[in-house]
């Protein structure tokens, strides 16, 4: 039963970096009543490294995250942040290695071990919203005025004024939000949003201690400078992260596939070391001295969404993975999962929104949200054709350089803070052009 100060219920199915940045976003505005509800016993990261750019620690900052974030993950102080930052691209696939290209962003990028990510963002949560071991099953949504029913696997239910996805790339808020849509319209095109597709890329991912990266007292160059080795459809990404006591390793390859190749096997699986050592035998010697101490890794077989042609259905929303789960190429996953959060909840803490006005404000995070991170989803695709030589513009040293950093344009394009202002505008003057329709139809007298 809702409480009598607080203008409507919030769900949010998915307690990955997106949900809970949103749980921590949303406690800013006391009115609106959260629960968290995660389908895993504990709430908790893979060892791997994340990486997040100057937007997204603009919100954590916002959100008062830096010190925490800091402290627990050894992101720089401010003044300590090189603003020339970038990474440095090798051709790495013979045994005579080059650097072609240095990244350099205006920008700034953290470097952050997932997990000490996570758990600053779940030591903000107070443990009576936390939901756990509730996988949701479906949704049900019947008129405005009605509360949305959860219906969990283990056959318990919830309700709520509104719903957020964050259930990851394999959602099941978007399963049942596109099955309805398909259903209702008579589309079955849209049942092609359910399924992530294969994006051809295989990942390796493991973290290797600083010490076994460590020859004649000398660190390996990625914790200096972080690193981008390329090949023919190959490549390796790696920076130090934890305060330079581990050395995150990404090895890449790709293979050609069609639009509707499936996946065989699963997803993620443990490999050993020989598996990786042997994906780059004849690079270069920087790259085999970073693979030799890997004792195992993840392999992970990278999907993605097609971009959706919306994130919400009513009064249900998508955010993060859920809504555009895209390739790593940019780093970006995590940070525009942050984005959705961080606009969603400065849409709904303003004090226009009602649960009146429920289904015009998540209309408006559509509407700024939709073309942003759907373009980042199509630009990280393309940011990894070009790491590996098989975009338009091959092994060409002289384009490359210019294509790749124009493909980071969003990164100073509309900022969150403005994408909430540009939300709140339209949905101010979509009420104002409906009264004006209503006195014009006479429905005001
Ligand atoms: C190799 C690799 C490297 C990457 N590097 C970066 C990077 O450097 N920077 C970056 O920004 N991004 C990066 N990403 C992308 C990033 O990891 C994701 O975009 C991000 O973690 C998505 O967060 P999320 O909260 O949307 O989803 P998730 O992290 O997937 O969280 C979803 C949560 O929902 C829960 N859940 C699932 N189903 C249900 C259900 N039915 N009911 C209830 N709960 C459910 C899950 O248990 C999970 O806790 C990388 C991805 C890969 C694969």
């Amino acid at each position: 039963m809702a409480d009598s100060k607080q203008k409507f219920r919030v769900a949010i199915c998915g307690a990955g970096i997106g949900g809970l940045t949103l749980a921590v976003a949303l406690a800013r505005y006391p009115d609106i009543d959260v629960q968290v509800y995660e389908s895993a016993g504990k709430l908790a990261e893979i060892g791997a490294g994340v990486m997040i750019w100057g937007r997204t620690w603009k919100i954590m900052t916002t959100l008062g995250l830096a010190e925490p974030l800091r402290r627990a993950a050894g992101g720089p102080a401010d003044k300590d942040i090189d603003p020339d930052f970038g990474f440095e691209y090798r051709r790495s696939d013979k045994l005579e290695g080059h650097s072609y290209f240095r990244l350099s962003l205006p920008f700034i990028s953290y470097l952050f071990h997932r997990a000490h990510f996570l758990n600053v963002l779940v030591d903000q949560i107070p443990s009576s919203i936390a939901h756990l071991g509730k996988r949701l099953r479906a949704y049900t949504q019947n008129s405005p005025s009605e509360p949305i029913t959860l219906e969990f696997a283990d056959g318990t239910t919830a309700t709520c004024d509104l719903l957020v996805g964050s259930d990851g790339i394999k959602s099941a808020v978007r399963r049942c939000m596109y099955e309805g849509k398909a259903a209702v319209t008579r589309n079955a095109e849209l049942l092609k949003h359910i399924e992530p597709r294969f994006s051809g890329w295989v990942v390796y991912r493991t973290l290797v201690p600083v010490e076994k990266l460590t020859k004649d007292g000398e660190s390996h160059r990625i914790f200096h400078t972080p690193m981008m080795y390329c090949g023919y459809r190959k490549h390796v990404v790696s920076y130090g992260i934890a305060h330079g006591k581990l050395g995150n390793v990404v090895g890449f390859y790709s293979v050609p596939v069609d639009e509707n190749t499936k996946y065989d096997g699963p997803w993620v699986s443990e490999v050993s070391r020989d598996e990786v050592v042997n994906c780059y035998v004849g690079w270069e010697n920087e790259v085999q001295e970073l693979i030799a101490p890997v004792e195992k890794a993840l392999k992970w077989a990278i999907h993605e969404l097609r971009p959706l042609p919306t994130y919400v259905d009513g009064r249900v929303a998508l955010l993060g993975d859920a809504a555009h789960a895209m390739t790593p190429h940019q780093g970006s996953g995590a940070g525009q999962a942050v984005e959705d959060a961080y606009v969603l909840a400065g849409i709904l803490g303003d004090p226009s929104t009602t649960r009146d006005t429920l289904l015009q404000a998540l209309q408006a995070y559509d509407y700024v949200r939709v073309p942003f991170a759907n373009h980042v989803l199509q630009g990280s695709y393309a940011s990894g054709r070009m790491y590996e030589f098989w975009n338009v513009e091959g092994a060409d040293y002289s384009k490359l350089p210019h294509a790749i950093t124009h493909q980071w344009d969003w990164v100073k394009e509309e900022t969150p803070e403005q994408q909430i202002e540009r939300a709140l505008k339209w949905v101010q003057e979509d009420s104002t052009s409906k009264l004006k329709q209503e006195v014009g139809e006479g429905g005001m007298e």
